[in-house]
This record gives C-alpha cells, structure tokens and sequence, in this order.
C-alpha cells in the first residue's frame, strides 16, 4: 500500500493547486468542492482561487459582450 488508510495525502485544488484544509499560501483552511463541471476538486466560491473566478464571473455579467 503506498499510503496507510488512517493518512491519505491532501487533495489538491484542480485549478490552483490549493491543498485541502492545508493554510498553504496564507488564504486558509478550507475543503474543496466538487467542480460543476466536473473536473475535480476545487476552491470553493468564497476562498482560494474561487474569489478570483467569482470577480471574473462578476466582471463578464458587468462587461457587455464584445460581439
Ligand atoms: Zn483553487
């Protein structure tokens, strides 16, 4: 067995590589969530890399579309 049952490795954020309740880079514990889109773990919408997509999200509903 590569790792014992009683201390699986952190998972990691997908598209940050945030690692699972580890304060890694001083943004703090938190879980990850499941991506709607199905790609893996990931921050949540409130901490990590998920405050960036949400203000992305915020500025494409704010910003008219190019065409
Ligand atoms: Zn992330």
């Amino acid at each position: 067995m590569p790792f014992p049952p009683s201390k699986r490795p952190p998972r990691h954020c997908v598209l940050c590589g945030h690692p699972e309740l580890v304060d890694a880079r001083g943004l703090g514990r938190f879980l990850l969530v499941p991506d709607p889109e199905g790609r893996g773990p990931i921050c949540p919408q409130l901490k990590g890399c998920g405050v960036q997509r949400q203000r992305e999200r915020d500025n494409a509903t704010l910003t008219p579309s190019p065409r």
